[in-house]
């Protein structure tokens, strides 16, 4: 038998976490962002549930490459646009679109021998100081770009920094339009947290806008608002099995370093799950995780192939007893990975994008499960 870890991908959730997007955005097309194998999630696996959206965004080539073998026919947009000349060959191939954030990649376009011109998303940099042109370079990089055969139609793109946080959006709002206003060219300007927080400042703004955490049921600004609040819903589930039981007496410990002294008498399962398999070391004494759909805490270091739970809330628990880390239990109970990125110090996109390769993926029931 296999090693009794698996993840599950819920094809439902991610179809109803685009219709919330859709909600929120009603006048503006969507990408759905599938960057870093769609979030964990597997591009192939979450396809069908997202082939609605209008078209998907990354920044990996082969993960391109994976989306036209699925027949993705729509547009298909390169966050990250070109590392080398060769890339644009592919473009063309491809008929990808893609991000221009810097002369060299203008360079590289001028070079380039193609018969159809490419489709460009020009990035501004308001501030982030990641990618992108500074306003004062935004104009000049433009105006470049507008006199080469190599371009087709030049769009307009820009990334916030503080979607999420009490600094909002105004000030590189206000930097983008500075610059921009009369620009011809569709705008991209919100990730989900702009999308979720900002809808009204943003109304009308967008002719794209570029969901990526929200499709996969994580809060973009938890704590301050759960995945509950945003009504959306787990679109992974890392799931185990119980394989083993100790019963500790006051003063026991369990685990490397001996970190967890008990106080009195108690139950502990063992769970097939450890940092190999993607859950995170940093997790402390008291993250979250179900049993049997019943919720209690981790307890002691987390080892490579196995954590230690307290299992007093669970009398009913023992060998092969199932095990939820994220997601949903097959009682229907849901533990929000969002919940347990935070015992780790870290966020819900770093959980899903770190399953480990060894964790096997369900095959997904039917086509919309
Ligand atoms: C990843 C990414 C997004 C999506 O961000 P979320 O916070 O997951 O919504 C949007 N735009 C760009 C440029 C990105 O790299």
């Amino acid at each position: 038998m296999p090693r009794p870890i698996f993840a599950t991908v819920h094809p439902a959730a991610l179809g109803h976490n685009l219709a919330r997007v859709r909600a929120a955005t009603p006048d503006a097309r969507v990408w759905a962002i599938v960057k870093a194998n769609a979030y964990g999630h597997g591009i192939e696996r979450v396809f069908d549930a997202l082939r609605s959206a209008d078209g998907f965004a990354l920044l990996d080539l082969a993960e391109a490459q994976r989306l036209r073998a699925l027949d993705w026919r729509g547009p298909i947009l390169l966050l990250e646009g070109c590392f080398e000349a060769r890339d644009l060959e592919l473009c063309s191939r491809l008929g990808l679109w893609h991000a221009i954030h810097c002369n060299e990649q203008i360079d590289m376009l001028a070079a380039h021998k193609t018969q159809l011109p490419h489709r460009v998303f020009l990035k501004m940099n308001t501030g982030m100081n990641r990618l992108g042109f500074t306003p004062e370079r935004f104009r000049a990089a433009w105006i470049r770009l507008n006199a080469l055969p190599q371009v087709e139609e030049i769009s307009l793109m820009q990334h916030f920094p503080d979607a999420d946080g009490p600094k909002g959006i105004s000030a590189h709002l206000r930097a983008f339009d500075a610059v921009t206003h009369d620009l011809p060219g569709e705008r991209t300007l919100s990730n989900s947290a702009a999308m979720l927080r900002h809808g009204r400042e943003l109304a009308g703004r967008s002719d794209w806008v570029r969901p990526g955490i929200v499709l996969y049921g994580s809060a973009p600004d938890f704590p301050e608002h759960s995945a509950q609040d945003w009504d959306l819903k787990p679109t992974m589930t890392l799931s185990s099995r119980i394989i083993g039981m100790q019963h500790l007496l006051a003063g026991d410990t369990v685990g490397y370093g001996s970190s967890f002294v008990a106080e009195g008498p108690l139950r502990i399962g063992v769970v097939a799950c450890g940092y190999a398999d993607g859950y995170p070391r940093h997790c402390i004494t008291g993250t979250p995780v179900l049993v049997n759909g019943v919720k209690t805490r981790m307890v002691g270091r987390v080892s490579m192939d196995m954590i230690t739970v307290d299992l007093s809330p669970v009398p009913g628990a023992g060998m092969g007893s199932e095990v939820t880390l994220w997601g949903c239990a097959s009682t229907g109970a849901v533990l929000p990975i969002d919940d347990v990125a935070r015992s780790a110090g870290t966020v819900g996109y770093e959980l899903m994008c770190a399953v480990a390769p060894r964790v096997p993926f369900m095959p997904l029931a039917g086509t919309l499960g």
